[in-house]
């Protein structure tokens, strides 16, 4: 069972690279066959087995012979390894299910807001979907229901401090992508776990905001990543964070 896991977690890491790298440029990801990035050529089934056909083709098209991103690789290893630890960590149980949400979306942002500086609507928006769905079964419709809520008021949080970055450094200082991503976080944390996910980014992300801005004059860095990130380990650690949380507020 956990090698099927694996393999299954190899397969989707390929799909969340083309997802993340291909939705960006407007190209149909559902209909439209595996291509080569560099000649177009339409790939067989045994160009496309996950870590062995990258292995095999020494990381080349097997056609125009032009190099494969390494990324291919890194990413269905990575993805089936996160299947791997998920299903060691929780078995065949509703927390394995959320966390597999939880680190799709987390792996397609990565790709997506890295290379390109956006956070597709399309993995929020079937993620919120599974994570009602989820929730609706496992936990009943209020609890369902009430996630809802929770989610659109850690948007609306979300939504203030946009607003506030823009009036006070008057330019967008938050995507848009980023206030949506929120929903989501609250979708599956709830509002305390959300906020402290919140909270949590910024400390991600500021090691490396000070990094590209020395480094590479560079202002504009992605916030998604970050986000994703916090959600990834607060949903990981939560009943950790629940019990700081518990530990403050006894304060
Ligand atoms: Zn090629």
């Amino acid at each position: 069972m956990a090698f099927l896991i694996f393999v299954i977690g190899l397969l989707f890491g390929s799909f969340y690279l083309v997802l993340g790298t291909r939705l960006p440029k407007k190209e149909n990801v559902v209909f439209s066959r595996s291509h080569c990035d560099s000649c177009n050529h339409p790939l067989k089934w045994y160009n496309l087995i996950p870590l062995l056909s990258y292995l095999f083709q020494r990381g080349k098209c097997s056609y125009c012979h032009e190099k494969i991103s390494i990324l291919n690789f890194v990413m269905e290893l990575a993805t089936g390894i996160l299947f791997l630890v998920g299903y060691l960590m929780y078995g065949l149980s509703y927390d394995f299910y959320m966390y597999l949400i939880v680190i799709s979306l987390m792996l397609i942002i990565f790709i997506s807001d890295f290379l390109y500086m956006i956070i597709l609507d399309s993995p929020l928006v079937v993620s919120s979907i599974l994570v009602i769905l989820l929730k609706g079964i496992y936990l009943g419709v209020p609890s369902a229901l009430l996630s809802i809520l929770h989610g659109i008021i850690l948007f609306l949080i979300m939504y203030f401090i946009q607003y506030l970055g823009t009036k006070l450094f008057k330019k967008e200082s938050l995507g848009g992508g980023d206030v949506k991503l929120s929903l989501v976080m609250g979708l599956i944390l709830n509002l305390n776990l959300g906020l402290v996910s919140l909270i949590l980014s910024t400390f991600l992300a500021l090691p490396y905001s000070i990094a590209s801005l020395y480094l590479t004059k560079n202002h504009e860095v992605p916030y998604g990543p970050f986000l994703a990130g916090a959600l990834t380990i607060v949903y990981i650690f939560s009943p950790k964070f629940m019990a700081l949380l518990d530990f403050i507020f006894s304060i």
